[in-house]
């Protein structure tokens, strides 16, 4: 996902602290006491501009929703849409996903989403990809048993790559869906790739998949 360079970014991001969280070490162990309600965390990595995850919390009021992008001038887009909405679920957080644990403690996470993630096709750039194993590690760790990851991609050579990677990694997928559309859920929340890339007709593909207990 492309940006403009932003330089009123950071400035803005610092006066958003209702939504940004600017210290997220902070609250490892302790991201209930950020929202409302105590109730299931999800979080979206590379959450881009926001649709998603302003359409799930509008969508499911019983979960808390955390949005982690690691490029300020694009997560900026996603604090504007929430500033504007006010939903008291959804929390941001610019930051790497490569440092989950330090953000999170073991148990805290319920669901994963992936969304479109960029696809790094060349070979060399595989630890890249948000379906590496040492990535995988990571969600592990912070899952609470039975916690889902959920992967939706127009990309098939990352999809290939992932169902081998989770594979290779003990998951057991849950759902395999090469069309995702054709399946008409009317749950399914549109992120604005899969807008974009849905209207020039491209399949979209999903896996939920599980880590095994312990
Ligand atoms: N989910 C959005 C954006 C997809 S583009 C959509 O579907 O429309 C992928 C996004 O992931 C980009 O915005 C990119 O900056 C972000 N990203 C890539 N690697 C990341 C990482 N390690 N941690 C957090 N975000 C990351």
């Amino acid at each position: 996902m492309r940006a403009r360079h932003k330089p009123w970014a950071d400035d803005y991001l610092k006066e958003q602290t209702t939504y940004v969280e600017l210290n997220p070490p902070l609250y490892k162990g302790k991201w209930q006491s950020r929202f409302n309600e105590n109730q299931p965390i999800h979080i979206e990595i590379g959450a881009g501009k926001g649709q998603f995850i302003t359409g799930m919390a509008k969508q499911s009021p019983n979960v808390n929703f955390i949005a982690i992008e690691v490029v300020k001038s694009i997560i900026v887009s996603a604090v504007q849409k929430v500033v504007e909405q006010e939903p008291d679920n959804v929390k941001l957080i610019n930051f790497d996903a490569k440092d989950l644990r330090d953000i999170f403690s073991e148990n805290e996470v319920d669901c994963i989403y992936l969304n479109f993630s960029d696809p790094w096709p060349k070979n060399k750039h595989e630890k890249r990809r948000l379906t590496y194993a040492a990535f995988l590690e990571q969600y592990q760790h912070v899952l609470k048993p039975g916690g889902e990851l959920v992967l939706k991609t127009d990309n098939k050579g990352l999809f290939e790559y992932s169902l081998v990677s989770f594979s290779k990694f003990g998951l057991v997928l849950d759902e395999v869906t090469l069309d995702l559309h054709a399946l008409n859920e009317s749950t399914n929340v549109m992120t604005e790739y899969e807008e974009k890339f849905a209207a020039k007709g491209q399949p979209i593909y999903r896996c939920r998949a599980k880590f095994p207990n312990e």
